[in-house]
């Protein structure tokens, strides 16, 4: 089973390095810094890494969500709907964030809120193959 996280452990008026977040929820460096790579905001690129506690609770919250509700490939998470949702096709935009890790931006087609999803880079053809489905044509902007 998948170990979910309190997010209530954390206090959302301070910000955490890694060690301090490892050390709070029980959990190894690498997990924490796994996490950063899945979505999980940092305040800037100094050193030491900065997490806030809003983004920390945000980030935790969404997971146990997720844990919850899995997303097909095609879906992005809304955490207006708290729904896996499909995207607004013509919203779609792929960002390229680092050299290793890009996010996905588009709007909920329920909603209208904006959804994230971040991937791996080398998995880009397969996230833009899985999620614009409707129209496969946008992939020629995109690419
Ligand atoms: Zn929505």
């Amino acid at each position: 089973m998948k170990r979910t996280h309190n997010p209530n452990k954390c206090k959302i008026h301070r910000s955490y390095t890694v060690e301090e977040v490892a050390l709070l929820l029980e959990v190894h460096k690498r997990t924490v810094r796994n996490w950063i790579i899945k979505g999980l905001t940092v305040c800037d690129d100094k050193r030491p890494l900065l997490i806030l506690g809003t983004d920390l609770r945000l980030f935790l919250q969404q997971q146990r969500q997720e844990n919850k509700r899995k997303c097909k490939p095609s879906e992005l998470y809304c955490l207006k709907c708290r729904e896996p949702r499909l995207p607004d096709q013509n919203t779609l935009e792929f960002i390229e964030e680092t050299n290793t890790k890009g996010r996905v931006i588009a709007a909920c087609s329920v909603c209208n809120s904006r959804m994230n999803k971040y991937f791996k880079l080398e998995n880009i053809t397969s996230i833009q193959s899985d999620i614009a489905v409707i129209l496969p044509l946008q992939q020629k902007h995109i690419g």
